[in-house]
C-alpha cells in the first residue's frame, strides 16, 4: 500500500493539540484542506515526499487557529478606516484628535471615530455637541463609545438625521438631555440608528475594500474562525451577499459563522440558514439583546443603581415577545445568543432558555449567552444544567476604567463581575472571543493575557481582579479554540489538531507555556493556515522564502 504524500509538514517541540491542557514534542502532516496525521516526529517520517514542505519550529508553539466567538466583521472593517480615541484623556482631546483625523480625510462626507471613554478621562467635562462644533461646525462627525452601545455626535449630524428638540425617545434608549431639557449631543442604544442610517451609506467599492482589509488583520492574529454576532449597527452595514461573493471567489481566509437577528422573522432566518452553509460561510444561530451596558446605565439588574438609586435598567424586549421568539425558535432548531450583562438580563435569558425545554422538550440546543458581567450566583450552575455556553470576552474587564464600573453596580455585586472560572467549574463550556470592535483590539493574546492573569484596567500586574477567577493557559487556548468550535457545532472537524479534521492551525512566534505571563502581549504569529493553506506569514520567519 502506498502512504499518501503530505503538501506540508510541521513539526515542533511543542503542539498544543487542543486535546489535553498541555503541549507535547510532534509533527503534524496536512494534505489539502485537512490534517492527515498527528504523530511523533518518527511517525510522521513517512507521510514526508518530495514535493512535501518540511519545516521545524524547534520549541515554537504550534495550535489549532484562534476562532473568535464574538465580533462584528463589517462594524470591524470599518473601525479601520476610522479614528481610534481609546487614548484621549479629555473632551477636549477627542475633539483635537477628530479634527485632524478629518484633515487626512476630506474627500469623506462623514468622520467616524470610534473608542472614546469618558470613565477615563482626566477633567470632569461631559462630552456635549458644542465641544465637536467648536472645531467642525460644517462636516457630521459619529462617534461611537468604547462599549459600542452609544454614540457623541455634532450638530452638524443631527441637522442631517433630522434630529431636533422636538424628537421623542425610542423605545430602548433616549436621546440624552440637559437639566433644561436640551439635546447634548449623546444618544443611546435604538436613538442612535437615525443617525446611523446616514452616516453608514458605504459604497459597494468600499465595502469590499475595508473587508478585505478585515480579512488580512484577521489571518496576521492567526484568527481562522470569527462568528459574526448581529448589532443594530447591521441595519446599515451588514451584506451577507459581499461575503457569499468573496467564499466563491476563494477569498475568505477565515471562515465566517454569522448571528442575524431574532426579530420573530424566522421565514427570513429559514432562508438564510439553508442559504449559507459552505465550509467557510454558515449560519451559526440568532442572536438578540436582553440589555445594554453597565457605563450606559442600561444593563438590567435585579436590583437598583448604586449610583441611581431609582433604576435598575430594563429589558430591550417586553420578556414575554422575548421568551415567546425564543421558545419559537428553538422548537424549529435554531440556537440562540442572548447579549445579557446585568444579574436580571442574565437570568431572564436563562429562564427564556429554560422555558423552551420546558415547551419543545431538551435537545442539543446550544443556546448561548453572551458577556455574563454581572451574574447572581445564583444561576451560575443553570449554565450547565441547560447546556447554555458562556461566550465571554475577558478583555471587556479590562476595559472600562475599573474605578467607575465599581461605583455604578456597588461592592456587593462587585463580588459577582466576570466569574469565568466560577462557570467553567461547574461544568458550563465557554468560548472566548474580543468582542471587536468593541474592544480595544483584534489580537487573541489580550484575552488570553487578561484571562490567564485578570489583570485590571489599571494595566499594572499587581492589580488584579477576583485573581480565584483566573483560568490556566491550557483552558483559556482551549477556550479560544475547541470552545468557539463546539459553540458552531463543528467540534467534529474544527477546534483541535486531531486526523480528518480541517487544517487551521497557527505557530506563534514563542512558547506561551514557557514564558513569564507578561510576555504573552508580546508574542505574534509567525504562521496562519486555514483550510490547508498559507494565508499568513511573518516577514521574520526565517521559513518565508520556502513558501
Ligand atoms: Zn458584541
Amino acid at each position: 500500500m502506498t502512504i499518501k504524500k503530505a503538501d506540508i509538514v510541521l513539526s515542533s517541540d511543542a503542539i498544543f493539540t487542543g486535546l489535553t491542557h498541555e503541549p507535547t514534542p510532534g509533527a503534524i502532516a496536512i494534505l489539502g484542506d485537512k490534517i492527515l496525521s498527528v504523530g511523533s516526529k518518527a511517525e510522521i517520517e513517512p507521510f514526508i515526499g518530495s514535493g512535501t514542505k518540511v519545516f521545524n519550529y524547534g520549541n515554537q508553539l504550534i495550535m489549532p487557529g484562534f476562532h473568535d466567538f464574538h465580533l462584528h466583521i463589517m462594524f470591524s472593517a470599518l473601525s479601520l478606516t476610522s479614528i481610534n480615541l481609546f487614548e484621549a484623556r479629555s473632551a477636549q482631546e477627542v475633539a483635537a484628535k477628530v479634527l485632524e483625523f478629518s484633515k487626512e480625510c476630506p474627500g469623506e462626507e462623514w468622520i467616524i471615530g470610534m473608542q472614546w471613554d469618558a470613565g477615563y478621562w482626566h477633567d470632569k467635562q461631559e462630552p456635549h455637541y458644542k465641544i465637536l462644533d467648536a472645531v467642525i461646525p460644517d462636516r457630521p462627525v459619529v462617534l461611537f463609545h468604547a462599549e459600542g452601545h452609544y454614540t457623541w455626535v455634532n450638530s452638524k449630524a443631527m441637522e442631517l438625521a433630522g434630529v431636533t428638540e422636538e424628537i421623542s425617545d425610542p423605545d430602548f434608549g433616549r436621546y440624552e438631555r440637559d437639566k433644561n431639557g436640551l439635546l447634548t449631543g449623546i444618544l443611546y442604544e435604538e436613538a442612535q440608528q437615525i443617525v446611523l442610517k446616514e452616516a453608514l451609506r458605504l459604497t459597494q467599492n468600499k465595502k469590499e475594500t475595508i473587508l478585505k482589509e478585515f480579512l488580512r488583520l484577521l489571518s496576521q492574529y492567526g484568527i481562522t474562525s470569527v462568528n459574526d454576532l448581529f448589532a443594530p449597527i447591521d441595519d446599515f452595514l451588514q451584506d451577507y451577499d459581499l461575503f457569499e461573493k468573496l467564499d466563491k471567489q476563494g477569498e475568505l481566509s477565515t471562515r465566517f459563522h454569522i448571528t442575524p437577528e431574532l426579530d420573530g422573522n424566522l421565514d427570513k432566518a429559514q432562508i438564510l440558514r439553508n442559504k449559507y452553509e459552505s465550509k467557510k460561510l454558515q449560519f451559526s444561530g440568532l442572536k438578540q439583546f436582553v440589555d445594554g451596558t453597565v457605563t450606559g446605565h442600561t444593563a438590567y439588574f435585579l436590583k437598583p443603581y448604586s449610583d441611581q438609586l431609582d433604576i435598575c435598567g430594563h429589558p430591550a424586549l417586553d420578556p414575554e415577545v422575548l421568551i415567546d421568539r425564543v421558545v419559537k425558535a428553538d422548537e424549529l432548531g435554531f440556537r440562540i445568543r442572548f447579549h445579557a450583562i446585568g444579574d436580571a438580563a442574565i437570568r431572564l435569558a436563562l429562564d427564556a432558555f429554560e422555558e423552551a425545554v420546558r415547551k419543545n422538550g431538551k435537545r442539543d440546543s446550544r443556546h448561548t449567552i453572551e458577556h455574563i458581567e454581572v451574574i447572581d450566583s445564583d444561576d451560575i450552575e443553570r449554565f450547565s444544567k441547560l447546556g447554555v455556553i458562556a461566550s465571554m470576552q475577558p478583555d471587556h474587564m479590562a476595559a472600562s476604567s475599573r474605578e467607575v464600573y465599581s461605583s455604578i453596580i456597588g461592592p456587593e455585586r462587585e463580588k459577582n463581575v466576570f466569574l469565568t472560572k466560577s462557570l467553567l467549574n461547574t461544568g458550563a463550556s465557554l468560548a472566548l472571543g474580543t468582542d471587536f470592535p468593541v474592544s480595544i483590539s483584534l489580537n487573541p493574546m489580550r484575552q488570553i493575557y487578561t484571562a490567564i492573569t485578570r489583570v485590571d484596567s489599571s494595566g499594572d500586574s499587581q492589580n488584579t481582579w477576583h485573581p480565584e477567577q483566573k483560568l490556566t493557559l491550557g483552558e483559556a487556548l482551549q477556550a479560544y479554540t475547541y470552545g468557539s468550535a463546539y459553540g458552531c457545532f463543528r467540534e467534529h472537524e474544527l477546534g483541535t489538531i486531531e486526523e480528518g479534521k480541517l487544517a487551521d492551525l497557527v505557530v506563534l512566534d514563542r512558547n506561551l507555556f514557557d514564558i513569564p505571563e507578561c510576555e504573552v502581549l508580546k508574542t505574534k504569529v509567525e504562521l496562519t493556515i486555514n483550510d490547508g493553506k498559507v494565508v499568513y506569514k511573518s516577514e521574520e520567519t526565517s521559513l518565508s522564502s520556502i513558501f
